[in-house]
């Protein structure tokens, strides 16, 4: 496969340009306006943070790329879906308020926000995937295959399953429903931890396909009956029911590919990646610790694999920061996220993607 061009921008700035024009910049370099934005809604698929974490991208980042989107005659929108964990954005209502606390509003970004797989995480949309060897209709969620265009918006970070939190994952992983995130995550089938359940009944309510019974006031889930859609872990008010987690980060990875060509293939895209505050790792934790890497900068392609390509050997190519959990350790594998997280490999991903025509792991890195 051809090279990619991946385009990039440090994070230092002039008198007369702060990063956020810096940041406009890149993507006209990058050719974003080859894009016909004419009043197409424009999904800008982004993670609005955990609560009480830090290291998220700030809404002012957002608000450039809409600015961009909009100058092109578009209509952005924000987006992401919701968790499968219990958290602070696992339903529509938890994920805005969330997205608001963190300063993701009309106000500050200029554009809405919508949740991509609704109120409960279970309004989806199948999509065959041509050529998947572990998913042959992923589960992703409507707002996102809705939109005419898609757009990608990443905190390039350190992840504990998948070694790097980018553009694949921000895509594969957050734009599945509720199921399809199960399904990338496990065999599908959630389950309920009895010390918490009360017996309340609300799940058995949920459920339509009648595999949820209650005995002796605890829950229990059927799972010949089970088909995986997730609908009781939201329905729970004791966050009782739970996804089951039972692959390998190997087969999560390569999933996590098959779901980003679900959401990608044959669509108008662009992606953007910034490298800073590199934390250890995913946005989704509470918190976040000391970066493990300086800030790197702004990066920018049509191509989402070369995209985290590049991100990941930028930060390789870094000293790690004193004071980061990476600080003093003995660097034995040559790559700062395996060092970090030595069950991941985030070339799976990367080798998936290509292999499934997604994009190419080869690229010339244009600096401006
Ligand atoms: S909704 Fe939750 S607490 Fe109520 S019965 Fe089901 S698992 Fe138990
Ligand atoms: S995941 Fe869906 S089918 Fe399975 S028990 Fe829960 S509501 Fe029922």
């Amino acid at each position: 496969m051809e090279k990619s061009k991946v385009y990039f921008t440090d994070m230092h700035v002039t008198e007369n340009e702060n990063l956020l024009q810096k940041l406009k910049r890149l993507l006209y370099k990058a050719g974003i306006e080859q894009i016909d934005f004419e009043k197409k809604f424009t999904a800008i698929k982004l993670h609005f943070g955990e609560p009480g974490n830090l290291a998220y991208l700030r809404p002012n980042y957002a608000r450039a790329v809409a600015d961009v989107v909009r100058e092109l005659n578009g209509i952005p929108f924000l987006t992401d879906c919701n968790t499968l964990y219990v958290g602070e954005r696992k339903n529509a209502i938890d994920h805005l308020n969330s997205a608001y606390v963190n300063g993701f509003s009309p106000f500050s970004t200029g554009c809405q926000i919508l949740i991509g797989d609704g109120l409960k995480g279970t309004d989806e949309t199948l999509v065959p995937v041509e050529g998947g060897e572990y998913v042959k209709e992923a589960k992703i969620g409507h707002a996102i295959m809705d939109a005419d265009v898609i757009l990608s918006l990443t905190h390039f970070k350190m992840h504990e399953a998948t070694g790097i939190g980018g553009t694949l994952k921000n895509i594969g992983m957050g734009c599945g429903s509720r199921a399809g995130k199960m399904e990338m995550h496990s065999s599908g089938k959630p389950h309920v931890v009895q010390d918490l359940c009360v017996g309340c009944g609300t799940c058995r309510k949920s459920c339509a396909h009648d595999a949820i019974t209650i005995a002796d006031r605890k829950a229990s889930i059927d799972h010949e009956k089970c088909v995986g859609c997730g609908r009781c872990i939201g329905a729970c008010p004791r966050d009782a029911v739970v996804p089951g987690i039972g692959n390998s980060n190997e087969i999560l990875g390569k999933k996590m590919a098959e779901y980003s060509c679900a959401v990608l293939l044959g669509r108008p895209q662009f992606h953007i990646s910034l490298v800073v505050d590199v934390s250890p790792f995913c946005d989704c934790y509470p918190s976040n610790d000391v970066p493990i890497v300086p800030d790197i900068g702004m990066f920018a392609s049509f191509d989402p694999v070369a995209l985290d390509v590049a991100c990941a050997n930028a930060v390789n190519s870094q000293p790690v920061n004193s004071g980061s959990l990476l600080d003093g350790k003995h660097r034995d594998s040559g790559d700062i996220f395996t060092d970090m997280h030595p069950t991941t490999d985030w070339m799976v991903t990367i080798r998936h993607a290509e292999k499934l025509g997604l994009g190419s792991s080869e690229y010339d890195l244009i600096k401006i």
